[in-house]
């Protein structure tokens, strides 16, 4: 697998030539103030390279999940509007995506200009399922690029999607890839290739049929597994233990089991809790105690009781695994850190990821806000990835088209 980056582009030259960049620009919103603007930040270095070395580019990207129409709610431009009070180089939007606004503003760029083209989601092609569909929209975006275009791809977020800017496009232009997604492919790689031993995994969250599909890939690769988060429910459940009202997949419990068999031939080791946070109700002020996790429905809250986080004997056995790893990857929260009073879990985890020498990646959306909310530093960790799904994909083993589409 060998995709040309963004510096070989740059190496042929860029001045003059029109660039689309499909950037990830999908940033949380409070109406239209940038709540957290990392993802503007994470994308300007490539935008700037290019515009640098004198490219006119095009950024495409999508934000949030509009019906394939406009809609002003998902507009780009206060991204736009942050990435331009941070560039050194003239930003502006298009009110349109491919169509009159689009083609005269791209006309109208100067070398080292940027134009970004409003939410590619505004056209239902941009996900539509049929290729041909896709492909006539790719069409209108690369005809923005004139005869003598490139693409380069830095969402890395959306590599696991089919998606006319992320696939379709890549099969039209000469493509490459952006820093971010090469720094993530290079991580990945090393997580996959041959991680230092031991290999820890710290898994929790709440989408557990999601991560369950990751553990499958995990059993022998990983030397242990970590289960924090809603899915130990379904492994307490998988070894016979009541869970009273916390999150639970019983239709998973026959997948859970099967995994517990495979692993212990395969020489990967599970860790489950073993004790437990169990409040009185879902809610950030709910009475809450700390029980064995054997013991969950004899809280005093009874089969009515909810797990909302790891207790302090299985944190600080996670924290032990973690200071002896070598390379841990980390995904999903281990309790409901939204809640004060259910975030020790959560932080003990991130903690012992700054304290270890191992070498610490970062996965998931909520995991990496997780780590932020609690007052970490992005510095303090090996690497946090930009893309929770796509990473969870890619460390799955399953082909994701917006990379196999950039390999030659
Ligand atoms: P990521 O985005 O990092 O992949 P997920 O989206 O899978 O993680 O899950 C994040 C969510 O999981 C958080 O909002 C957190 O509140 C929730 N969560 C963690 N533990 C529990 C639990 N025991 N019960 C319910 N929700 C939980
Ligand atoms: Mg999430």
């Amino acid at each position: 697998m060998t995709s040309h980056t963004l510096n070989e582009l740059i190496a042929e030259g860029v001045r003059g030539r029109y660039i689309l960049v499909r950037s990830d620009l999908n940033v949380p919103l409070d109406g239209s103030t940038v709540t957290d603007d990392g993802r503007i930040k994470a994308s300007l270095p490539v935008i700037s390279k290019l515009s640098d070395a004198g490219a006119r580019v095009l950024v495409t990207a999508h934000l949030g999940r509009p019906k394939g129409n406009p809609d002003p709610k998902y507009s780009l431009k206060p991204a736009a509007d942050r990435l331009a009070e941070l560039a050194p180089f003239k930003v502006s939007l298009a009110e349109d995506t491919v169509g009159e606004s689009a083609k005269s503003q791209a006309a109208a760029l100067a070398d080292g200009d940027v134009l970004v083209l409003e939410n590619v989601r505004f056209d239902a092609r941009e996900t539509s399922k049929d290729q041909a569909e896709r492909g006539a929209f790719a069409d209108e975006l690369v005809a923005l690029t004139g005869s003598n275009g490139a693409y380069v791809d830095d969402a890395f977020g959306a590599v696991h999607r089919k998606h006319a800017s992320v696939y379709d496009v890549a099969n039209r232009l000469p493509s490459y890839q952006g820093d971010l997604v090469h720094t993530e492919v290079e991580v990945l790689q090393k997580l996959t290739k041959e991680p230092q031993r031991p290999y820890v995994v710290v898994l929790g969250g709440s989408k557990v049929s999601d991560k369950l599909a990751v553990i499958n890939n995990l059993i022998g690769k990983a030397d242990t597994i970590l289960v924090g988060g809603g899915m130990l429910f379904t492994f307490l459940a998988a070894a016979g233990h009541k869970v009273a009202s916390s999150l639970l997949e019983e239709d998973q419990i026959t997948v859970v089991q099967e995994y517990l068999k495979r692993a212990a031939d395969a020489g990967t080791q599970f860790v489950i809790p073993t004790d437990v946070v169990v409040a009185s109700r879902f809610a950030a002020d709910a009475d809450h105690q700390t029980v064995s996790a054997d013991a969950i429905e004899e809280s005093s809250f009874g089969t009515s009781g909810i797990g909302l986080d790891i207790g302090p004997d299985s944190a600080a056995t996670f924290a032990g695994h973690i200071k002896a790893a070598k390379t841990v990857f980390w995904n999903g929260p281990m309790g409901v850190f939204e809640f004060p009073a259910f975030a020790a879990g959560t932080r003990a985890v991130a903690q012992a990821l700054t304290e270890t020498e191992a070498f610490t990646v970062v996965g998931g959306g909520d995991s990496a806000a997780a780590v932020r909310t609690l007052g970490f530093d992005d510095g303090q960790f090996g690497h946090i990835s930009t893309g929770g799904g796509a990473s969870l994909e890619y460390l799955e083993g399953k082909e994701l088209p917006g990379l196999s589409v950039l390999d030659r």
